[in-house]
């Protein structure tokens, strides 16, 4: 049992005892009594709900590159951060497979090596009958959610998009949503390969903020002729982006859901400008924005018109990067952060006078709600999963050196936080203590989630 810690969930701050029976919550209230349960003294930290991370790309398979966490390294490093569950974006299957196809390759890749709780979204790379028929059977496997993007080599077309958007309304499941303009951004990255342009600043030049505004806005009008279907944008990254959700909320169109990255809300498009060695560490899509991006996207946590905040989390070495030393286009996208996401956002939130409940719900509850985890996830109540997260009020400078992940940097280097994980407990198991991990590869299981209950 946990003694004296103070609880941070939603609903705000509170002290008290939390008894963990069979891997769940069994009761919570002041001066319980501990039974025969060891007692962890909690009186000088805060107490979480463990960590949703419903972005994540463990394992991912470029092609010509392959992130380089895998379920084991890049769970263990979510736990050192103290996050307790995952949902993985996963990769593309061959050409014309089904929906199952890489859902399957992932229960493997995952399976015996994850150290914490996990689920996959489904995702399309092309849209036929049998593909929809796949969607209703998908959610009998504990899939709600299933992904589909507006550019790269396998986006659908507008058509296509209608075709899954209709049939997800019917089955009142999630669409996670890779919003950026194709066209627009095809053009300008041949262009500045034409005209030889190819230092990473280009990389941010060649995605400029309308191209996600665009596609966030097209997507949100395909949405209702489809009549509403459940939207959820990913990693929305820019004050334009987000204007054309809020737009869209005010002019009364429901479910549409967003989320933002700790990357979107720490840094920005200066570090294309340092030595292209190190403007390479921060290719990704979307790329780095502006301060006033940064600004406008705290603001919406603090309005609550974003939603979750997920890592994107998809590391690769350093030399791998460096492939992009004479072109930007041939650096593989996508940096660390599932271990970072807690403290960052909980200090760099705090500064800016956030509430710690409303960044609790951005991090735990809202992610579990929208992807159909909750209650069992997200939430410390009578009933639910015993994953729970003691935060120190320690400072602790983030460097390459005190990382668990199998990358060989962090995008955060030399950041001061003011919050510690100091415990992370899965399912009323010890698995972070004293800065080690003590969890065992392969105990955390596949979560069958259910619908949305925002
Ligand atoms: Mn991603």
């Amino acid at each position: 049992m946990l003694k004296n810690g103070f609880i941070v969930d939603a609903g705000g701050i509170y002290k008290a005892d939390i008894l963990l029976e069979k891997g769940v919550i069994s009761r919570i209230g002041q001066g319980l009594d501990a039974q025969d349960s060891k007692v962890i003294d909690a009186s000088d930290s805060l107490v979480l709900p463990g960590g949703v991370d419903v972005h994540t790309h463990m394992d991912l398979d470029l092609g010509k590159y392959r992130a380089v966490d895998d379920f084991y390294t890049g769970t263990v490093a979510a736990a050192f951060g103290g996050t307790t569950t995952i949902v993985d974006h996963i990769a593309f299957g061959p050409p014309g497979c089904s929906l199952f196809y890489p859902i399957e390759q992932y229960h493997r890749l995952a399976k015996d090596k994850s150290v914490i709780d996990y689920s996959f979204h489904g995702v399309f790379q092309h849209v036929d009958q049998g593909i929809l028929e796949e969607m209703e059977k998908l959610v009998q496997e504990g899939i709600t959610s299933i992904k589909l993007y507006m550019t790269y080599n396998n986006r659908l077309n507008d058509k296509e998009i209608l075709q899954v958007l209709f049939k997800a309304k019917e089955l009142g499941i999630v669409i996670a949503v890779h919003a950026e303009n194709n066209g627009a951004i095809e053009y300008l990255r041949e262009y500045y390969g034409k005209i030889g342009s190819l230092e990473p600043i280009f990389h941010a030049l060649s995605r400029p903020d309308v191209t996600e505004a665009e596609a966030i806005n097209r997507m949100i009008y395909l949405g209702e002729i489809a009549h509403y279907p459940y939207i959820y944008f990913v990693h929305v990254s820019t004050k334009k982006g987000l204007e054309e959700i809020i737009r869209a909320r005010d002019r009364g169109v429901k479910n549409i859901y967003c989320e933002t990255c700790p990357q979107y809300l720490t840094l920005t498009v200066e570090k294309y400008h340092l030595e292209i060695s190190e403007g390479l560490k921060y290719i990704m899509a979307p790329p780095l924005r502006t301060m006033e991006d940064v600004e406008a996207l705290w603001a919406g946590i603090r309005n609550n018109d974003i939603d979750v905040i997920a890592t994107d989390h998809c590391p690769f070495f350093l030399k791998q990067k460096l492939a992009g030393r004479d072109d930007f286009r041939e650096a593989p996208g996508g940096i660390p952060g599932v271990e970072e996401r807690l403290e960052i956002v909980l200090t760099e939130g705090a500064k800016r006078g956030i509430d710690l409940s409303n960044l609790i719900a951005k991090l735990t509850v809202n992610p579990a709600k929208i992807f159909g985890l909750y209650p069992r996830k997200g939430v410390i109540q009578v009933g639910s999963d015993a994953d729970l997260v003691l935060i120190k009020k320690n400072k602790k400078i983030i460097t390459g050196k005190n990382r668990h992940g199998a990358g060989d940097y962090t995008a955060y280097e030399g950041f001061e936080v003011d919050f510690s994980v100091s415990m992370v407990i899965q399912r009323g198991k010890v698995i972070i203590e004293n800065n080690n991990f003590v969890g065992k590869k392969g105990n955390g299981i596949f979560i069958k989630r259910g619908k949305i209950t925002v």
